[in-house]
């Protein structure tokens, strides 16, 4: 595995994000806790370096109680952000600096957030995210007041799947995996197992999945279950009863274990999928009791580009590739030039195709973006 993202923020030199190899630094953020984001973070010299330079490492409060799990010596230089505008204080080397940050969900995962960064310039840092189009507009803090996007001057962006170019919606994917569960589950004798293939990004299914069938999944992990349950009006659909039909595991995790015919195998993955997923071909059943799901928590081609285009912006920053402008496959939605990163001239505004215009939402009716229970966007 190899890191996401370098940390570097050109227009913010004394921050880093998303990647801890750089010590020196005079504050962190993490947008959420996934293996190619936390490179060097469990650096065993990182807690001395903090304590020396007085730094800290921001994060949402989900994020927080993980890294406070996993890397316990980590945990007094962690500061929880609120969803919505913050400032915060960071003693630079030389002098104290005011940043303001502002945290939105980016819907990746329970607790991954996005960071706008305001200081001379205006960036965002989607870290890895899923945003469909049509919820792009209800971002109260990604809009003015008047109802128009924000103008950035840089934007830092997943591209993971930029060669996907659609993914089915989770919501209809969770639907269609409801109905094979509670058709299963209707023979006595029978459970099922989730198969995910990371630790974190898959809570919202075990809450749509209790709300279905009033069963509570199992959390295997102990540690990932301590998490959990310090949020239970987010994740309300988990248990610590291993009595429960329903259980979760890691891909490693299963393979530790010998399931028989009676359980019902649900593998998550947005990695096998070509062009043919789309919310009626989401799911696979490739034997009686085992079928593969299409669960994307990054955008694929269409909702990336969308995103992209949204907003005015004069630099596009992509990770963990550089962006790649293909016109054959963008069809109509994307025709300006973009490449790892690039510089629009501010004084040629962007030009939208016309359904593609970010509507002017009233702010009034726009979604409430202070909730966990927003985190997911579907
Ligand atoms: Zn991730």
């Amino acid at each position: 595995m190899r890191s996401a993202f370098s940390g570097i923020i050109d227009e913010i030199p004394f921050i880093n994000v998303d990647n801890f190899q750089n010590q020196d630094q005079s504050a962190y953020f993490l947008s959420h806790f996934h293996g190619d984001h936390i490179f060097g973070l469990n650096d065993l010299q990182f807690p001395r370096k903090l304590e020396e330079n007085r730094s800290f490492i921001y994060a949402s409060e989900v994020t927080v109680a993980i890294v406070e799990s996993e890397l316990p010596n980590l945990a007094p230089y962690l500061k929880i952000l609120q969803l919505g505008r913050n400032t915060i204080e960071i003693q630079d080397k030389y002098e104290k600096i005011y940043l303001k940050v502002t945290m939105v969900p980016a819907g990746h995962s329970l607790g991954s957030v996005m960071f706008l960064f305001e200081h001379n310039k205006t960036v965002l840092y989607t870290g890895d995210f899923r945003i469909t189009q049509n919820s792009v507009s209800k971002y109260t803090h990604l809009h003015k007041s008047n109802g128009e996007p924000i103008n950035l001057d840089a934007l830092y962006i997943d591209t993971t799947f930029q060669n996907v170019p659609s993914f089915p919606r989770r919501s209809e994917v969770i639907r269609n995996i409801v109905s094979y569960v509670k058709d299963w589950l209707s023979v006595d004798g029978r459970d099922v197992v989730l198969i995910t293939s990371a630790c974190y990004g898959y809570e919202a299914v075990c809450n749509e999945l209790y709300s279905a069938t009033g069963i509570k999944t199992f959390i295997a992990n102990r540690l990932r279950w301590q998490v959990f349950s310090k949020f239970p009006k987010e994740m309300f659909g988990i248990t610590d009863d291993c009595s429960s039909k329903i259980h979760l595991y890691t891909k490693y995790e299963f393979g530790k274990l010998s399931p028989d015919e009676n359980t019902l195998q649900v593998y998550f993955s947005a990695m096998i999928w070509g062009p043919d997923a789309n919310d009626e071909h989401c799911i696979i059943r490739e034997t009686e009791n085992r079928i593969k799901a299409c669960f994307a928590t990054h955008c694929g081609r269409d909702e990336l580009i969308y995103f992209m285009k949204y907003f005015p912006v004069k630099k596009i920053v992509s990770f963990p590739e550089p962006f790649i402008c293909n016109d054959s496959n963008l069809t109509d939605i994307y025709k300006r030039p973009i490449n790892s990163k690039i510089e629009v001239s501010p004084k040629r505004p962007l030009k939208r195709a016309a359904s593609n215009s970010p509507n002017k939402v009233p702010v009034s009716k726009k979604l409430n973006t202070m909730t966990m229970k927003n985190m997911f966007d579907w």
